[in-house]
């Protein structure tokens, strides 16, 4: 709430309001509008305008946005399907450790340990892709 610059008198409901468009001041980037509304006073009768709220506008390329867009969403997209593909390795492996659990011979032990390295070592290049992905696309938001 307002207050009347001359008599202090507190106005809640402005008489009308309306947008304006402020140009950047040197070293600014893009614009901002700014609702004002005109209020008056009820005690002295006295005009006087508030800026209710602020909205800043950075002037960028079409071409760009849709750009920023398109690759913001292709990599959402990649990394969507990383953490299926690494949950699913996840499955598999857990699949493996039981695997290798039950069975009593020696060679099939042998054969799924190495599978199970090989499969730990593609989850692990899969978690370092999935974490770029993230960070790639936390710089664009
Ligand atoms: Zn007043």
């Amino acid at each position: 709430m307002p207050n009347c610059p001359k008599c202090g008198n507190k106005e809640s409901i402005p008489t009308r309001t309306f947008n304006v468009i402020v140009e950047p001041v040197k070293g600014e980037r893009g614009m901002t509008e700014r609702r004002v509304g005109m209020y008056t006073c009820a005690k002295c009768g006295t005009k006087f305008p508030t800026v209710i709220s602020k909205q800043r506008y950075l002037i960028v390329a079409e071409e760009q946005l849709k750009a920023i867009q398109d690759e913001l969403s292709s990599v959402k997209k990649g990394n969507e399907d990383l953490g299926a593909k690494v949950q699913g390795m996840a499955q598999q492996q857990r699949e493996m450790e039981d695997a290798m659990d039950r069975t009593a011979k020696e060679n099939e032990v042998k054969r799924l340990q190495a599978k199970l390295a090989e499969l730990e070592e593609f989850v692990g290049y899969l978690r370092k892709e999935k974490g770029e992905l993230e960070q790639k696309a936390s710089r664009l938001r």
